[in-house]
């Protein structure tokens, strides 16, 4: 792979800089800023060597077309504030004649910030003209979103076919460290997963279970699982076309001899909603018009012996509760905790990722307190399993191009 650092002196060349902005928001309100913040060092350095710099990002899922609560203009603020308020433009599309002009009035050592790529349902199709629409923009692309390095979508693999590939410093970072902590991990080995997205998530639990003896599962996600064990779930989160992939899951665990622990109790309540009446019950116990918010306290406890004893290396993506709404964050900051004062006892090393899950552990102060924090949450759980992710397949294949056979690489 290819990295920016390597990159001469740009003066004025365009970079496309692809980036992941997608950051936890609650009414146009960011809550938080992490995956802002680790971008910046990538476009200092751009800056340096006097590059015009596009950004380019999704938020969200918007369904291929403009939706204004999926803008990016948000987001303009919150970059320029990072860089020590150096402005920084927006642009109302990110191909076509206005993204062109936007980009056509950049000076060297100027910021632009395009709008939702996923505007454009060519985007997550890797379409090629999509990608190219993208590359007339610019003159060289640079990845710096691990995160979403996982994704074949026209702005990760497209733009780097067509363009001179580089990666950012973030990405390049999050891959060694992953690489640092985790290519030979001192075992037992826990997966912890949460979280919602329960669709794009639980079928990687398959092969996670060949890696990790122990794998907690939380967060909505254990609602498709407590339901695939015979338990009601009332009108919880779930997937119920993927009950039958979860009870092969847990088949699949007996198997293997992966210990899978399940919330054995839980935090119920009727509304999702700060300071709601709740009701700690055991699952079977939950009426119809209930969901399961939160781990119980019997759980958190069987989760925290488990790793006091037994575990030398913890990876986690997915909050354990909806920890956006006191007291649902319980589950979630418990565990946290525990993993942070191992982690500082020398006793474990931990890694996190996913954009709520850094969330999660920065809001109770934790951003430090594990071994590695990723903003990547599916990618890393895939770099996990040993898959190929093909962004980074997309940057090594442009670095091994000869440079007699390559236009791309004269820049
Ligand atoms: P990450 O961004 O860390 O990869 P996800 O996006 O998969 O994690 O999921 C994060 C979301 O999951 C949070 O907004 C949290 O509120 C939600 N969540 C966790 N547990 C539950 C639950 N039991 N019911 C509803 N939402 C939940
Ligand atoms: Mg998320």
């Amino acid at each position: 792979m290819k990295t920016i650092d390597q990159l001469p002196m740009l003066h004025g060349k365009t970079v496309l800089l692809r980036v992941d902005l997608n950051v936890p928001m609650t009414h146009g309100t960011i809550d938080d800023t992490t995956r802002i913040t680790r971008i910046i060092p990538t476009i200092q350095l751009l800056l340096e060597k006097q590059a015009k710099i596009v950004i380019l990002s999704h938020f969200g899922r918007p369904k291929g077309t403009f939706d204004v609560r999926y803008s990016l203009a948000p987001l303009v603020d919150a970059l320029s504030h990072a860089l020590e308020n150096t402005e920084v433009k927006f642009g109302v599309d990110c191909i076509g004649e206005a993204a062109q002009k936007a980009v056509d009035s950049l000076l060297p050592g100027e910021v632009l910030l395009l709008e939702n790529l996923r505007f454009y349902p060519g985007e997550e199709k890797n379409d090629p003209e999509f990608s190219q629409a993208l590359a007339k923009l610019g003159d060289i692309y640079v990845n710096d979103t691990f995160s979403c390095s996982h994704r074949a979508h026209a702005s990760i693999v497209g733009l780097a076919t067509l363009l001179p590939a580089f990666a950012g410093l973030l990405l390049t970072d999050e891959l060694h460290q992953l690489e640092t902590i985790l290519s030979t991990p001192t075992l037992p080995m826990m997966a912890i997963v949460g979280g919602s997205k329960i669709s794009t998530k639980l079928e990687l639990l398959d092969t996670l279970l060949h890696k990790v003896e122990y794998l907690v599962i939380g967060g909505a996600m254990a609602n498709t699982f407590l339901a695939a064990a015979g338990s009601p779930v009332g009108k919880s989160l779930m997937e119920p076309d993927l009950i039958e992939t979860a009870r092969n899951i847990l088949a699949q665990s007996k198997k293997l001899g992966c210990h899978v622990i399940m919330p054995v109790d839980v935090v119920v309540a009727k509304t999702l909603a700060p300071h709601v009446p709740t009701r700690v019950i055991f699952p079977e116990e939950i009426a119809e018009d209930e969901m399961i918010l939160d781990l119980g306290p019997v759980t958190c406890q069987a989760i925290i012996q488990c790793l006091r004893d037994k575990i030398h290396t913890v990876v986690w993506n997915g909050p354990l509760g909806a920890f956006e709404f006191s007291p649902f964050e319980v589950g979630t900051f418990t565990i946290a905790r525990i993993v942070a004062l191992l982690t500082h006892q020398g006793r474990i090393k931990s890694i996190a990722g996913g954009g709520d899950s850094v969330a999660a552990l920065t809001a109770v102060g934790l951003q430090d307190g594990f071994s590695y924090l990723s903003t990547a949450g599916g990618a890393f759980l895939e770099w996990l399993e040993g898959k190929n992710l093909p962004g980074i397949e997309a940057l090594q294949s442009f670095a091994s191009l000869e440079v007699k056979d390559s236009k791309r690489i004269r820049l």
